[in-house]
């Protein structure tokens, strides 16, 4: 136990503290009386002693603790205790009279700082549990007042979700203080609607909880609630209409987790599909397995209109020369319910969805603002993306890019997009034309992946593509598996007479890295080098090579 974490035990004692920390007071005390009699008298120093005991009851029990102590103490080496045993040499009473006001005063003071303690503890405390913006406890908040009503288990509640499907317009529209002006007024107004029937806290930007412990209430706090919906908000001067949905899931029946029945509640506000439905309960039934799914969609949405999303940034060594090729952005994601979710999750199901192109959107914008802000430092470095084939369907996305390249005069041989074989190889007829048109904007094309697509390799004649990255799978198992290191070969010196270049996937290991050296492979990406890193990190490592001279 550290030293803060025990002063913190004797300044918020549990009841068990408390009486063994009163029993240490007196028996500190009655030491210090002791030793002073049986060292001869007040003469000595040992008096010092009894100001242990004083702080000691100080810190526990505040001011009136250390007072009350310092007076005990004081009267413990009463007017009367001789200086000196021995020859019965009685202390002067101003002495004595002064000690006793210097134990008290001592006493006072150790009260008064643990107070201060107490309160500025007390005070960081609150700031952890509630939401800066509106004032309403957070999720940490909701999470107390629900170990409360969960205490009683026999207790059925209800927790609600209100999310505001619209406050991304609202920020585009106003900014973000507008949207901040406004959330705080609907705040006001829930709380207002929930009379303090239920408690409300808030969840993330656009989106508050109810917790609702009397069922009997719960149309009636709702049905408030929707009405607040529909009153009209302003945001400077201007008036708005507020969209709600409600969530609802119930405990114990739900889950019994509080983290769980959010997830829920939200879950069934993700069903909601119609302009009329305002309000949907949980239904595992209809739930069931793409329940993480659903809500992961949920989420990323929520995510990319709050640009959470973050890149990180891989770099790419050339292995003849050792210098860097480039970096690939990754992208990363922390929700704040799911917690960290891989790309390899998440990627694939937004795929699916028209979801994939604002996401691609943000990955471009985000990656072409770090190569112009590298730029700017005058460090030149080749960036490349991932593309899903979706992507190349998607008009705006390719003019965006042209776009880019040209108001940030970057030069385009510095970005790269990488599609995997997988989805290339089955739609080769449909995309050729589109990656025709971005390698005549002078964009570098690459295949991830390469290797794991069942079909054939035709497609590298008929593409206009400058590298293939060799997947992990083969990379990795080059030192122990014949196979593998053949695949690895063979794809080198087709990918040589092709003109196209070679990057080798996921080299962790110094073995792989002289393996592909000798096989003549161009470059490496891989832990070996760096994990990916975030926008910082990868500027320092980027300044540490070119110091050492081996940038480009
Ligand atoms: P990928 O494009 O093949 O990216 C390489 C993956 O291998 C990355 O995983 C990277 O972190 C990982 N990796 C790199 N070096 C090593 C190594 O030495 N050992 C091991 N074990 N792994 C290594 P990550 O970041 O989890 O990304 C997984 C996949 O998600 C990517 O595979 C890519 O297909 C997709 N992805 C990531 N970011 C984006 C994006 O912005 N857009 C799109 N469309 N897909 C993305
Ligand atoms: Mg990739
Ligand atoms: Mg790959």
């Amino acid at each position: 136990m550290s030293f803060f974490e025990i002063t913190k035990k004797i300044i918020f004692p549990s009841t068990n503290i408390k009486l063994f920390l009163v029993f240490l007071i007196v028996l500190l005390l009655l030491v210090g009386d002791v030793t002073v009699e049986l060292t001869g008298g007040t003469a000595y120093a040992y008096l010092h002693i009894l100001y242990i005991p004083i702080i000691l009851a100080g810190l526990t029990f505040s001011v009136p603790g250390g007072i009350i102590t310092g007076i005990l103490a004081g009267f413990l080496m009463s007017p009367y205790a001789p200086t000196f045993i021995a020859y019965e040499l009685v202390q002067p009473f101003a002495s004595w009279f002064l000690r006793l006001s210097m134990f008290t005063l001592v006493g006072a003071m150790a009260g008064a700082g643990a107070s201060l303690f107490k309160a500025y503890i007390s005070e960081l405390e609150l700031k952890q549990i509630t939401d800066p913006l509106t004032g309403l406890p957070n999720m940490l908040g909701l999470a107390q007042f629900f170990t409360q009503l969960s205490h009683n288990k026999e207790k059925a509640f209800i927790v609600v979700v209100i999310e505001l499907p619209h406050m991304q317009e609202v920020n585009e529209a106003f900014g973000e203080e507008g949207g901040d002006a406004l959330i705080k007024q609907i705040g006001e107004k829930l709380k207002i609607a929930v009379n303090g029937d239920a408690i409300l806290g808030r969840l993330q930007t656009n989106r508050f909880v109810i917790l609702i412990s009397d069922e009997k209430k719960v149309e009636s706090i709702l049905q408030r609630c929707e009405a607040e919906g529909e009153t009209t908000y302003h945001v400077n001067t201007i008036p708005l209409f507020v969209d709600m949905r409600f969530g609802i899931s119930r405990y114990p029946t739900d889950d019994k987790d509080l983290n769980n029945l959010t997830r829920k509640a939200l879950i069934a506000v993700s069903t909601i599909h119609n302009r009329t439905q305002r309000i949907s309960y949980y239904d595992k039934n209809t739930l069931g397995v793409s329940e993480r799914n659903l809500l992961i969609l949920h989420q990323l949405k929520a995510a990319l209109e709050q640009k959470s999303l973050v890149l990180e940034y891989q770099p790419k060594e050339y292995l003849q020369t050792g210098k860097v090729m480039g970096f690939e952005a990754l992208v990363r994601w922390f929700d704040p319910l799911l917690g960290a979710i891989n790309p390899m999750e998440f990627v694939p199901l937004i795929e699916e969805t028209l979801l994939i192109n604002p996401f691609t959107h943000w990955v471009l914008e985000t990656a072409m603002d770090q190569l112009y802000q590298w730029q700017k430092q005058g460090i030149l470095v080749a960036i490349s993306i991932n593309f899903s084939v979706k992507n190349l369907k998607d008009q705006s996305l390719l003019e965006k890019l042209g776009v880019l390249l040209e108001s940030l005069k970057i030069p385009p041989h510095f970005l790269e997009i990488e599609v995997t074989e997988t989805s290339i190889a089955s739609s080769v007829s449909e995309i050729a034309s589109v990656l025709k048109k971005v390698r005549e904007m002078g964009v570098r094309l690459s295949i991830d992946d390469f290797g794991t697509g069942q079909a054939s390799q035709q497609y590298l004649f008929e593409l206009p593509i400058n590298a293939i990255k060799i997947d992990k799978v083969f990379v990795q198992s080059i030192a122990h598996n014949p196979a593998a290191a053949s695949i690895v070969k063979n794809a080198i010196s087709l990918a040589h007479e092709l003109k196209l270049e070679v990057i080798a996937e996921g080299v962790e290991t110094r073995n792989q890295y002289d393996l592909l050296t000798r096989w003549g492979c161009d470059a490496v990406q891989g832990y070996l080098i760096s994990k990916s890193m975030p926008e910082e990190a990868a500027t320092n490592w980027l300044n540490e090579r070119l110091k050492a001279g081996s940038l480009r």
